[in-house]
């Protein structure tokens, strides 16, 4: 396999891209000045070498804790869990939230025998016992999956007493994933949210 099929078929792999689009970031590249490719590629390289999980939240960035957790000026008192770093991101990007956030870091999906490890239950609760925040929000997707994560989320918090919780609201498209909310969207469920009975 020459390389144009070689970077191709791994390019292909990403998601949201096919075979049609995957060789058309080939031929763009093949454009490029040389020093340009090895900058991409050595960014790609040291991706993970220069990020850091932050221990109190789950979060990815260059720093630990995370400038998030750090961050003095966000409400320490409101926590949102979320499923992952694109969740994360698109409420960041949204700028609707000043609270702290726990990434999960695992969605439910039983077909894939993927569920919340102990050690990820450990490391929520531990957040929940150092920053004693008086909501908890669950921000799973709007998707069977997702209602799972939350229902497993419930499990785990059964033992969070003084706390109140709540979950977002619909609105968000039934079967989509929070990453792809607008942010409209995303700000109406966001503040039309609302306690769960446990
Ligand atoms: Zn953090």
């Amino acid at each position: 396999m020459d390389s144009i099929n070689e970077l191709a078929t791994a390019l292909k792999k990403f998601p949201g891209l096919g075979k049609k689009s995957a060789q058309r970031i080939v031929f763009h590249l093949l454009r490029q000045d040389e020093n340009e490719l090895k900058r991409l590629g050595a960014l790609i390289a040291t991706l993970k070498e220069n990020l850091k999980t932050c221990s109190e939240c789950g979060n990815m960035s260059a720093q630990d804790p995370c400038p998030i957790c750090s961050d003095p000026l966000r409400d320490r008192k409101t926590l949102c869990i979320v499923e992952d770093l694109e969740s994360l991101t698109a409420f960041e990007n949204a700028g609707i939230y000043n609270g702290l956030y726990h990434v999960l870091g695992a969605q439910m999906s039983p077909l894939e025998g993927r569920e919340i490890s102990n050690d990820a239950a450990k490391f929520l609760l531990q957040h929940i016992k150092n920053i004693k925040p008086s909501e908890i929000i669950l921000a799973t997707s709007p998707s069977i999956e997702g209602d799972m994560t939350q229902f497993s989320i419930m499990d785990i918090l059964k033992s969070v007493k003084h706390t109140k919780i709540t979950r977002l609201a619909f609105g968000l498209p039934l079967g989509g994933s929070i990453e792809f909310a607008d942010k409209l969207t995303l700000h109406t469920s966001l503040e039309a949210r609302r306690p769960i009975e446990s």
